[in-house]
């Protein structure tokens, strides 16, 4: 039985306290739904600007967020997702894009990653798999949203080629695979299993036959055999249990909320000596 690498700390935020023990400066968690302003379908703590919430309460959550974690939203970094494998490297020159306003997000881009400090690199999420990267010997960190599309795009693989050209190998990686929805409640069709059978070397544990033109699908296990495809050392690997869609008192979940939700923020950064 592996440990959950997630642990609620407050009504507002889980943490990993096993990456705070390599490095009390890492901050990294992901948001619950609970203990912000937002009304009706983004009660209450909807950290995404992009789903027609009311800017001013995304903001007002950004900053209860910002203030528990005392890493003020100047220094966060926020992008445009658009189900897709792009990387950007940010640097301290794009903190504060997307924070306050959507337009000036990073534009379609599904990872960041940076090597410097006092930057707090954020993705926003309602079932899709958040992936943390984290190489402790060379401090630098990363994050990646994977939903389906991103996931068969290799989304996992592509952060791992990026820090392969910053000289960090694939067994210097330490990953965590956050909460996301999970296999008990992600229903896909042919369509969606195609892209996944059609992905080199990865194996029938990730999926299973329910009915004719129906599978379960666990995209937690797809982006964990996509990282040991990449070379990362499955003992580096944690996943979190958490079901996005399961966990209804806990989170949003696009799929379980047909669509009208708000979205939880999964968030790594280095705070300053
Ligand atoms: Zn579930």
């Amino acid at each position: 039985m592996k440990l959950e690498p997630f642990i609620q700390k407050t009504e507002q935020v889980l943490m990993v306290p096993s990456w705070s023990q390599i490095s009390d400066q890492l901050i990294v968690g992901f948001t619950t739904k609970n203990g912000g302003v937002s009304k009706e379908e983004f009660q209450s703590l909807n950290l995404g600007l992009h789903v027609n919430d009311e800017n001013n309460s995304v903001v007002v959550n950004r900053k209860k967020l910002a203030d528990f974690l005392r890493f003020p939203p100047e220094l966060w970094v926020c992008s445009e997702q658009t189900h897709k494998n792009k990387i950007a490297k940010v640097t301290t020159d794009e903190r504060g894009t997307g924070v306050f306003t959507y337009e000036d997000s990073i534009k379609d881009t599904d990872g960041l990653y940076t090597t410097e400090k006092n930057i707090l690199l954020t993705l926003c999420f309602a079932d899709c798999v958040p992936l943390y990267f984290f190489a402790p010997t060379k401090q630098i960190i990363g994050i990646a949203h994977a939903g389906w599309k991103g996931t068969v795009q290799d989304i996992a693989g592509e952060m791992v080629r990026a820090w392969a050209c910053e000289g960090v190998k694939p067994d210097e990686i330490q990953v965590v695979i956050g909460p996301a929805i999970d296999k008990c409640c992600y229903i896909v069709d042919d369509y969606v299993m195609n892209f996944v059978k059609d992905l080199d070397r990865v194996n029938s544990k990730s999926y299973e036959k329910i009915s004719n033109n129906q599978y379960r699908l666990d995209l937690k296990e797809v982006n964990y055999q996509l990282m040991t495809r990449a070379g990362i050392p499955p003992e580096n690997i944690q996943v979190s249990s958490y079901c996005t869609s399961c966990e209804n008192q806990l989170f949003f979940s696009h799929r379980r909320d047909a669509g009208k939700t708000g979205r939880m923020m999964s968030f790594i950064g280095f705070k300053e000596d």
